[in-house]
C-alpha cells in the first residue's frame, strides 16, 4: 500500500503550517533514518488553536444533542475502521510499533470511540431530596477546551482514550502528541474531520513540549490539562495548574510489581511474565518491572522465565512475527543503558540479555537481572526499558511492605490459586489496578490510573468521562 504521512499542524479542520514554517525531521528507530519532516507547533499556534477550539465549543459543539453527538462519534470510529492498516503502518515507522501490535492498538482506539459515543447522554446527574417543598437536581456539564498531552509510546490509542471521551462529554479538544510521535494523532485529526467532527472540536498541535507545553498549560481558556507521561512533567504540569486551578488528570510512571505465589500455575506464570514487561521493549508504564517469586518455586521460575525471554523475536517491526522492536530513540536506549551499567557495577547477575542484538536500529535484548539490590536504581527506579529484576520473597506481609514502598502505584499482577490470598493481597497493593492470574491492565470499559505518583484521576471507562464535566447543583424553590 502507498502511504502519505501528514506533516502539517491540523488546526480548524485543516492541515496547515506552523507560523514559523518550521519542522522537525522523524527518525526511524528500526533503520536510523530520516523519513519524514513534520511542522512544529510554536506558541502562536497555540494561541490560534484555542481561540478556534473555543468558538467551536461555544458556536455549538457544547449545545448538540446526545444523539447527534453519538452518530457524529460512531462515524469517527468506523472511519477509524476503514483506515486501521494505515494508522498501523505510521504508529511502526514513528516509533518502531510491531506491526501486529499496532495493528491491535489502531483496533483499540477505533474501539474507544465506539465505547464513547454510546456513553453519550450516560453521565447524568440526580434529584436529590433537600430542603422541604423545593426541588434540587444537579448538572454535569461541559468545560470547555481541554488541553491532551501525551507520550511515545502508545500514541494512538491514549490520543483516542483522552480525545473521545472529552468530546462525548461536550468539551473541544487541543490534542499534543509527542515529539517522536505525531503521524497517528494528525491521522486522527484528519480522519475525525473527514467523518464530520467540526472544524475547531478537536485539534492537533504536534512540537516539542519544552517549548510549547507551558503556553498550552498556562492558557486562561484551558479548563483541563489531562495528560500522560514522566512524573517529573505531570508534577510540573500540576504546579502550573494551580495557579488558576485547572483540572488536571495525569497518568504517569510505575515500578509494578508481579507476584507469584508457588501455588499458582507458577509455569503458565513463568511462560506468559517476560511479555508483560518487554512489550513495546519495556516502553510501557503498566510493565511488570520487578517480579516477586516465592522462594520454594524461585529457581524453576527463573529458569522458565529466561528460556521463554530467550524466545521471543526481536526484529524489524515491519514483520508480522516481530515480538519486540527497537526502542524508540538512542537517547532512551543510552538512559536505559545507564541503568543496566549501574547494575552491572553493583553486581547483579544477569540471566540473560543485556546488550545490543542487532546492527543497525536502537534495539536492546531483553534482559533478566537477579539479585539486584533493595537500595539499587534497577529495582527502585522506572526503567522504561528491556530490563526486570526478579527476587525471592519468604513471607507475604513482608513482600507487600516491599510492593508498597515504592512511590509507583500504577499497575501489578499476581498469581495464586487461593481465592483468600488472592482477595487479601489484591486489597493491600496500592496501585490502581491489579490483575490476578494475568497481566491485563487496560480495559476500554474500566477505569485506569495510578495510586501515589502514578498519577491523578483515571482514564477509560464511565470515570474518564465524569472526569470531564463540572458538577452543578441547582435549587429551585417550590
Ligand atoms: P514526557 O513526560 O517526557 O512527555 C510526555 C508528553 O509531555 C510529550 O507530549 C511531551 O512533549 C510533553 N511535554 C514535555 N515537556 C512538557 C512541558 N514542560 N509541558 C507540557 N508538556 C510537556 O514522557 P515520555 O518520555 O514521552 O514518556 C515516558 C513516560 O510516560 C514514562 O515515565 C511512563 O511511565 C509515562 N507513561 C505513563 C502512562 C500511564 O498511563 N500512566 C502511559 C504511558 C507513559
Ligand atoms: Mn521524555
Amino acid at each position: 500500500m502507498s502511504l502519505s504521512l501528514p506533516t502539517q499542524l491540523f488546526v480548524d479542520g485543516k492541515y496547515c503550517d506552523s507560523a514559523s514554517g518550521k519542522r522537525t525531521p522523524l527518525v526511524n528507530p528500526a533503520t536510523e533514518e530520516v523519513f519524514v519532516e513534520v511542522a512544529a507547533a510554536e506558541v502562536v499556534d497555540v494561541e490560534r488553536a484555542i481561540d478556534s477550539a473555543q468558538a467551536a465549543w461555544e458556536g455549538g459543539w457544547r449545545d448538540l444533542a446526545p444523539g447527534k453527538r453519538t452518530e457524529i462519534l460512531f462515524r469517527v470510529a468506523r472511519v477509524l475502521r476503514e483506515n486501521l492498516e494505515a494508522i498501523a503502518q505510521m504508529e511502526r515507522l514513528h516509533i518502531g510499533k510491531p506491526i501486529a501490535d499496532a495493528r491491535d492498538e489502531a483496533g483499540l482506539g477505533a474501539r474507544v470511540f465506539e465505547y464513547y459515543a454510546g456513553a453519550v447522554g450516560r453521565v447524568c446527574g440526580e434529584t436529590i431530596p433537600v430542603a422541604r417543598g423545593g426541588f434540587d437536581f444537579t448538572l454535569r456539564q461541559s468545560m470547555g477546551v481541554v488541553a491532551a498531552i501525551v507520550p511515545w509510546n502508545f500514541p494512538f490509542p491514549i490520543a483516542c482514550w483522552k480525545a473521545a471521551p472529552a468530546l462525548a462529554a461536550g468539551n473541544c479538544v487541543i490534542l499534543k502528541p509527542a515529539s517522536l510521535s505525531p503521524l497517528t494523532a494528525l491521522k486522527l485529526g484528519e480522519l475525525a474531520h473527514q467523518a464530520g467532527l467540526p472544524p475547531g472540536v478537536l485539534q492537533i498541535l504536534p512540537g516539542s513540549g519544552a517549548k510549547i507545553g507551558d503556553a498550552l498549560v498556562a492558557h486562561p481558556l484551558i479548563r483541563k490539562v489531562s495528560f500522560t507521561g514522566s512524573t517529573e512533567i505531570g508534577r510540573r504540569i500540576m504546579e502550573m495548574s494551580s495557579r488558576d486551578l485547572k483540572r488536571v488528570s495525569l497518568e504517569l510512571g510505575g515500578k509494578s510489581p508481579n507476584i507469584v505465589f508457588a501455588d499458582a500455575d507458577w509455569q503458565r506464570a513463568a511462560e506468559s511474565s517476560p511479555m508483560s514487561v518487554f512489550a513495546n521493549t519495556g516502553q510501557d508504564c503498566c510493565a511488570r518491572s520487578r517480579v516477586f517469586v516465592e522462594r520454594s518455586v524461585f529457581e524453576p521460575f527463573v529458569e522458565k522465565f529466561v528460556a521463554a525471554t530467550e524466545k521471543l523475536v526481536v526484529g524489524d517491526p515491519a514483520k508480522e512475527e516481530t515480538q519486540l522492536g527497537p526502542m524508540v530513540s538512542a537517547a532512551q536506549r543510552d538512559v536505559v543503558e545507564g541503568f543496566l551499567a549501574d547494575a552491572r557495577g553493583r553486581g547483579s547477575r544477569f540471566g540473560t540479555g543485556g546488550g545490543r542484538p542487532l546492527s543497525r536500529g536502537y534495539y536492546l535484548s531483553p534482559t533478566v537481572l537477579l539479585n539486584v539490590g533493595i537500595g539499587d536504581r534497577c529495582w527502585k527506579e522506572e526503567i522504561f526499558g528491556p530490563v526486570v529484576a526478579i527476587t525471592a520473597f519468604d513471607d507475604e506481609a513482608a513482600m507487600i511492605r516491599e510492593v508498597n514502598a515504592s512511590p509507583y502505584g500504577l499497575s501489578g499482577s499476581l498469581w495464586t490459586n487461593d481465592l483468600s490470598r488472592a482477595l487479601r493481597v489484591a486489597r493491600a497493593v496500592q496501585s490502581g489496578v491489579l490483575s490476578v492470574n494475568s497481566h491485563s491492565s487496560v480495559h476500554v470499559e474500566a477505569p485506569f490510573g495510578g495510586f501515589k505518583q502514578s498519577g491523578l484521576g483515571r482514564d477509560l471507562g464511565m470515570a474518564a468521562m465524569e472526569g470531564y464535566t463540572e458538577l452543578k447543583n441547582v435549587y429551585v424553590a417550590a
